[in-house]
């Protein structure tokens, strides 16, 4: 059977997929370790991987990094959350150790693909499909195609939306990511409640805003006030059919796609608004799904 293999690689762990040309997985592997971190250590384990898998016929590999790569040479440029990466040339090095095709891009973009031909956006376009968890990830997608950039660019969660705004991990200000990421819905949580107890998540402030708790409805109401206004941004800019929101904090998206949708009406021009969904995401794993479409997409451009 002629597959390809996808990996979501988190920095810590990879999730490994071997996948069929119809997009579906016809084998999952994940493995943790934060010896992962180490280049030699992530290349032995790819290697041990690929070996692990001979009775796939594999054509190629596909992996979605948590940074910014250079998607035509598969060259890392860096990775923020893993340090020693910089400047890396890991497609060239994998293509030698693993002598197979590899390819490489930013996983949000793998993400977006992903929703974007099997998931919550198939046969909506153009398609804003982001990732809500530490940061902000996503693209935007058109007819089924990521932009055809030589960097991953689209690093949404890097758009400014306050001048003065606090500082932000990629050395901005003001970024979107620095209003919905996670840790700002915590800390902003602590902050209204005065309370210095650390036990407790996204989930939790979700659960408390359920049962009508005044922080934590404080906290979703500005955390969809800001994500409204960027989306307000984006749907001037790009006319989406489809906004597909994912990650970890997508699991509150019942409590606050009315009030997104309350911003987005209130700040988008209006002939934009026509057709418009706003959609929580679909698949299981986006990551292993998008990877393995690149490798596909790139075999039959060759
Ligand atoms: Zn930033």
């Amino acid at each position: 059977m002629k597959a390809v293999l996808g990996i979501d690689w988190g920095g810590t762990y990879i999730k490994a997929g071997v996948v069929n040309y119809r997009g579906k997985i016809e084998k999952k592997l994940t493995f943790t370790s934060k010896n992962l971190r180490q280049k030699e250590v992530f290349i032995q384990e790819l290697k041990r991987l690929i070996k692990e898998l001979k009775e796939f016929s594999i054509s190629g590999v596909g992996i979605g990094a948590p940074g910014i790569v250079d998607t035509k040479k598969g060259f890392i440029y860096y990775l923020p959350n893993v340090r020693g990466w910089e400047n890396y040339p890991l497609g060239r090095v994998l293509r030698k150790e693993l002598k197979i095709p590899v390819f490489i891009d930013n996983d949000a973009n793998m993400f977006a693909l992903a929703e974007s031909r099997f998931g919550a956006a198939k046969g909506l376009s153009p398609a804003i499909c982001l990732t809500l968890g530490t940061g902000l990830g996503g693209a935007v997608v058109i007819d089924g195609e990521l932009l055809n950039t030589e960097i991953s660019a689209q690093e949404l969660g890097h758009v400014p939306i306050a001048l003065a705004g606090q500082k932000c991990a990629c050395g901005s200000r003001g970024c979107i990511e620095t209003y919905t990421g996670n840790k700002r819905l915590l800390r902003r949580y602590k902050q209204l409640k005065s309370t210095k107890h650390k036990n407790f998540d996204v989930e939790y402030i979700f659960q408390r805003a359920l049962k009508g708790e005044r922080a934590a409805l404080i906290v979703w109401g500005e955390f969809s006030f800001h994500l409204g206004k960027f989306l307000s941004g984006m749907i001037n800019l790009f006319n989406p059919k489809a906004i597909i929101l994912g990650g970890g904090v997508s699991g509150a998206f019942k409590l606050f796609k009315p009030l997104v949708l309350k911003t987005i009406k209130e700040n988008s021009m209006w002939p934009n608004l026509k057709g418009l969904k706003l959609l929580k995401a679909k698949l299981n794993n986006p990551g292993i799904i998008g990877s393995a479409l690149l490798v596909k997409d790139k075999l039959a451009s060759v």
